[in-house]
């Protein structure tokens, strides 16, 4: 029977399914595994369910056990893991798209329409009791008829515009490529990162953290957002330099900001909590009953898949 090593704690029926399948060593207190004692616990396996807390850098991943073969990561995104550093030893990357795109983007709705609405201010008045109606009472940023910018279109943020555009948003999007026009379903494309930014009323940040994405979003490429602009950001807190966001709010260059993702997680830079106007979560994007068990089924299939046939359509690296 394979081992296999499971960093994180999964829900119930995930953690049946593999204890049926093989020799499986849980994390039933769900601890934090440093990088050693990740190391050591993978001692003897033949493979590693992760996730996206676990910091597989080069390091890493060349004192791992000869035995290990695959490292399936129990999310979508893979910034968390040094691809090459995997490939150089023979270890592949799988990773698990697709079926957390909707919770996702229902999260990428909730954070344009927090930030432009007010959310964090509201409810915290609505807590206290502290608030009466009247005609220019927390007024907000309507949606219908705004610009959005989508930072990339690709499942997430396909998804994002679909929504977005069925509340009157008029949908930009910037690649590195293209999308064929029945993909675009009307999105106006932007070569360039600068051109979708001078559009963007809304921005919503749905690209994957990359050598290329880290810090885009940064003191100079702010100044290109109209002034007023919202940020979002449901990808990866790496993607933006949180000093000049926040610089940038403090000068109502923008107005408000939505965040599920940060860098340091789950610290936060506490110059967010300062500003009412930032309506923040604590990385829910996947967090829903359906999504989990799905993604959890997904890293498994991936295991099974590449144990049995030495491939995996999921391989990233
Ligand atoms: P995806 O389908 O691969 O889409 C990524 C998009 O980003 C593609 O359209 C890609 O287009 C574009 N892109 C990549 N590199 C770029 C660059 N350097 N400049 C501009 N655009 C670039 O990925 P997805 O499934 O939508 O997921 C996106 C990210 O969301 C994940 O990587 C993950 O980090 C994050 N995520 C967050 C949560 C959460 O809990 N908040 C949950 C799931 C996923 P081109 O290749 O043409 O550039």
């Amino acid at each position: 029977m394979k081992k296999i090593l499971v960093t994180r704690r999964l829900l119930q029926s995930n953690e049946d399914r593999l204890k049926d399948l093989y020799d499986v060593k849980l994390n039933s207190n769900d601890e934090l595994y440093s990088q050693q004692k990740l190391i050591e616990m993978s001692e003897g396996c033949d493979g590693i369910l992760s996730a996206l807390t676990d910091n597989l850098d080069e390091q890493t991943i060349n004192k791992l056990p000869d035995s290990i073969k695959i490292l399936s990561n129990f999310a979508v995104g893979f910034g968390n893991i040094d691809l090459n550093a995997a490939k150089k030893r023979n270890i592949i990357v799988t990773n698990t798209p697709e079926v957390l795109t909707d919770a996702t983007a229902e999260i990428g709705i909730l954070l344009i329409l927090g930030a432009c609405r007010r959310a964090s201010e509201g409810i915290e008045d609505a807590k206290a009791s502290n608030w009466k109606w009247s005609a220019d009472y927390l007024i907000g940023k309507q949606l219908t008829g705004t610009r959005l910018g989508i930072l990339g279109m690709g499942r997430i943020g396909k998804k994002i515009a679909k929504i977005a555009r069925s509340l009157g948003m008029i949908i930009h999007y910037h690649n590195r490529s293209k999308l064929s026009s029945d993909k675009e379903e009307g999105a106006i494309y932007h070569k360039e990162l600068k051109s979708l930014l001078s559009v963007s009323d809304v921005l919503s940040v749905c690209c994957p953290a990359s050598k290329e994405t880290i810090n885009l979003i940064n003191k100079e490429t702010l100044e290109y957002l109209p002034k007023g602009a919202v940020v979002t950001n449901v990808a990866r807190g790496d993607i933006v330099e949180d000093e000049a966001l926040i610089d940038a709010l403090n000068r109502r260059k923008v107005y408000a900001v939505g965040l599920d993702v940060y860098k340091g997680e789950p610290n936060l830079n506490p110059g967010y909590l300062k500003h009412k106007s930032a309506f923040i979560l604590p990385h829910l994007g996947s967090a829903t009953k359906e999504t989990r068990t799905a993604m959890a089924n997904l890293a498994i299939d991936n295991l099974e898949e590449f144990l049995k046939t030495g491939n995996c359509k999921n391989k990233v690296n």
